[in-house]
């Protein structure tokens, strides 16, 4: 077997940053841009100085330290982010950063040589957490979201805005900094699950092929508002009773497409939301994801031929947001899977039903993701777990691929 990174300094690192942030009971809070984001970004910056990397940062605090190769090539970069959700874990975004860490310290330690620069980079707030959207900065660098508009957002709950807290930071470095398709050539983003696949298959790696498609709807009941004791059922016209019919018969139809279509009804809008009144007004959400495109086509057919009418109640709908089915690098893919290979661990190949800053660079460089298994499929929470093994694992897929990337680019 090829060269492998070092279980006890991955454990090490995982443990280490498990304190910025740390909840009692276990878990951290570590909002984006907050105390306890900072010191980890300190933290980081310090390890990678000390391993003679050279440390930036761009306009929207997004972090690069990079170590030179033997070539003037354009640069490989690897990580993810350091912000977690409230009451989030201790593997979310941070694993890999700190897995591209690890990979990145193995070869410099060890003195392997490579022809490309290798940058180790943090996004920052991926979450949307603390300022909403998710996937911020990756979005603005690929153009998705205005930065004016985004320095202006307010966090949740607060009164500071993004600009404000980025300003405070010290991380605010200089636009040409940013991931561009000039000076990178390659993107490596290493992740846990948040699943339950590759656990409950009793798989090692999940190469990931791409990020599924996602359609997202609100559908609208109207009603008439009427007082609860006064009014007999059959002069109802009442928009929650509808809409749990709606919501029923969507379960029923949606469940008889694709096996492995997840579709989620999670947000959901009562007026007046007043025990003794009649609802006139609901309005939900529908979440449906696929890789298959035409998958997701079905589903807008089945929205589309909903009633207009249910329960004396007026159905309307509108397409809140949706995306693509994302496709990452073929070749990339090939090194990850031969990198997979080589090491002896299980794997299977799969799609990641979330979204992360790699979906957005992969409409820049080619791009790639491994994934590890998540104890319980369980994310966003405190329990969140992986073992030093698993973390080790995804490590040294990254390490065999960044070294077949470097031999062959
Ligand atoms: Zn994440």
């Amino acid at each position: 077997m090829s060269v492998q990174v070092s279980l006890e300094r991955m454990s090490e690192k995982v443990a280490a940053f498990s304190k910025f942030g740390a909840l009692e009971g276990g878990g951290i809070t570590r909002l984006s841009l907050t105390e306890p984001a900072l010191e980890a970004r300190a933290e980081l910056k310090r390890r990678c100085e000390a391993l003679g990397m050279e440390v930036a940062s761009d306009d929207i605090g997004n972090i690069y330290a990079t170590v030179q190769g033997t070539e003037d090539l354009p640069r490989f970069v690897m990580g993810s982010h350091l912000d977690s959700v409230r009451s989030g874990g201790n593997y979310d975004g941070i694993y890999g950063v700190l897995s591209s860490l690890e990979a990145v310290e193995t070869i410099i330690t060890e003195g392997i040589p490579h022809r490309h620069p290798l940058t180790v980079m943090v996004w920052t707030n991926e979450e949307g957490a603390r300022f909403e959207p998710a996937m911020m900065s990756s979005g603005i660098v690929l153009g998705k979201f205005a930065k004016e508009k985004m320095l202006a957002v307010t966090e949740t709950g607060g009164t500071v805005t993004f600009g404000e807290a980025l300003a405070a930071s010290g991380w605010a470095g200089d636009e040409k900094n940013r991931l561009n398709k000039k000076d990178y050539c390659a993107y490596f983003e290493p992740h846990i699950e948040q699943g339950p696949v590759l656990e409950e298959e009793g798989l090692e790696i999940g190469v990931v092929e791409g990020v599924v498609g996602m359609v997202n709807y609100d559908i609208i009941l109207e009603g008439v508002s009427s007082h609860a004791g006064t009014t007999p059922q059959r002069y109802r016209k009442d928009a929650l009773r509808a809409a749990s019919q709606v919501i029923l018969d969507l379960w029923g139809k949606l469940g008889a497409l694709a096996g492995d279509l997840v579709f989620t009804t999670g947000e959901i809008h009562v007026r007046p939301n007043i025990h003794t009144v009649v609802p006139n007004y609901v309005k939900f959400s529908l979440d449906a994801r696929h890789r298959d495109m035409a998958v997701l086509a079905q589903v807008v057919d089945v929205i589309k031929g909903l009633p207009q009418e249910v329960y004396g109640c007026k159905l309307s709908y509108e397409e809140h947001w949706g995306r693509n089915t994302i496709e990452f690098d073929a070749g990339l893919l090939g090194f990850v899977e031969e990198a997979t290979q080589e090491c002896g661990y299980s794997y299977k190949r799969m799609y990641s039903g979330a979204g992360h800053d790699a979906q957005y660079v992969s409409e820049m460089l080619p791009s790639v993701m491994i994934f590890i298994p998540s104890r319980g499929g369980l994310s966003h929470t405190v329990v969140e777990y992986s073992t030093p093994e698993q973390c080790a694992h995804g490590a040294n897929v990254l390490l065999g691929a960044v070294l077949r990337a470097d031999a062959a680019l």
